[in-house]
């Protein structure tokens, strides 16, 4: 896998040289395949029983109820009855922060660009069940996975909506909103992969993540949170969308409130950003709250 030129001279320009070989460094590794236990489905205790009784070496990850394969990549682990029965889900780590980030409850949720849905079913999950989900979703065979993926996760109270998120009526009003944004998967380079990220790439998604932002601010509730994330690393789908939005003092930065540790890089104060590396993704998040 060759980074491409124009990245890592936009990658220079805005890191340290410490931090620069931080992401080059993650960007030529390849990470092992990560899946967390379906808490709609199953137990974490279940699924590592069954992986113990069928040769399928595992590790705890840092993510709650999420593993990491040791000797088993996609293809396989595609096999088991596990996987073929939506008690797990196979899952980058780093996709699995902003469901965290949240805290879902027994409230009205819009995932405004979900599909394939790994990031509304861990919602569903993690609000046991409770939270009542809009998945939005534009591009129609996308939007079948995601139906399919929540039926198969036994995802509750969830409805799909097959459109552009930017069209969606502003008369609805939701308790929180997670915005995961398409974007220039700068995060996400590894060795054996091809690189998607191009110039033009970079600049549709900063086009359409602001609409997306400014459309999520206009959905929520006064007082409740949008979380905003990317899997790239370039400020300008990151930081500088959230410098963008806040500029026009509709919404405050809350900190990024975990309950397990991550690897990060350095980022303004109340943002996330993970560097790419031997377990993470390169991954951005952020928690706005609507005034
Ligand atoms: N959150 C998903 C998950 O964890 O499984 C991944 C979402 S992916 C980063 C972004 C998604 O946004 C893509 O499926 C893309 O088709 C969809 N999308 C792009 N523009 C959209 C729009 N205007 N309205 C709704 N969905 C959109």
């Amino acid at each position: 896998m060759e980074v491409p030129l124009f990245l890592t001279k936009l990658l220079s320009e805005q890191y340290e040289k410490e931090d620069l070989t931080k992401i080059l460094t993650g960007y030529a590794t390849r990470r092992p395949v990560t899946f967390r236990a379906n808490l709609l489905k199953t137990t974490a205790k279940d699924v590592q029983s069954y992986c113990e009784a069928n040769g399928i070496a595992l590790r705890k990850a840092p993510v709650p109820n999420a593993f990491i394969a040791e000797n088993a990549r996609e293809k396989e682990l595609m096999q088991t009855p596990l996987y073929k029965n939506g008690d797990i889900y196979l899952q980058s780590l780093s996709s699995m922060l902003p469901p965290f980030l949240l805290d879902p409850k027994e409230e009205s949720i819009l995932d405004m660009t979900a599909a394939p849905g790994g990031k509304t079913s861990l919602i569903s999950a993690l609000s046991g069940g409770k939270a009542f989900l809009t998945a939005c979703e534009k591009d129609k065979i996308r939007a079948e996975r995601l139906k399919y993926n929540l039926n198969k996760l036994s995802v509750p109270r969830a409805s799909v909506l097959v459109q552009d998120a930017l069209l969606l009526d502003e008369y609805f009003r939701f308790d929180k909103i997670l915005l995961d944004a398409p974007c220039s998967g700068s995060g996400t380079l590894e060795e054996g992969t091809t690189v998607k990220t191009s110039e033009k790439l970079i600049e549709n998604s900063v086009r359409l993540q602001e609409k997306l932002l400014r459309k999520a601010l206009k959905l929520l509730k006064s007082g409740s949170v949008v979380v905003y994330s990317t899997c790239s690393v370039l400020r300008s789908e990151n930081e500088m969308m959230i410098e963008k939005v806040m500029h026009d003092g509709i919404c405050e930065l809350l900190p990024c409130n975990l309950p397990f540790s991550v690897p990060k890089l350095p980022s303004p104060e109340n943002t996330l950003l993970v560097p790419p590396d031997e377990l993470y993704e390169g991954f951005f998040c952020a928690v706005l709250r609507k005034k």
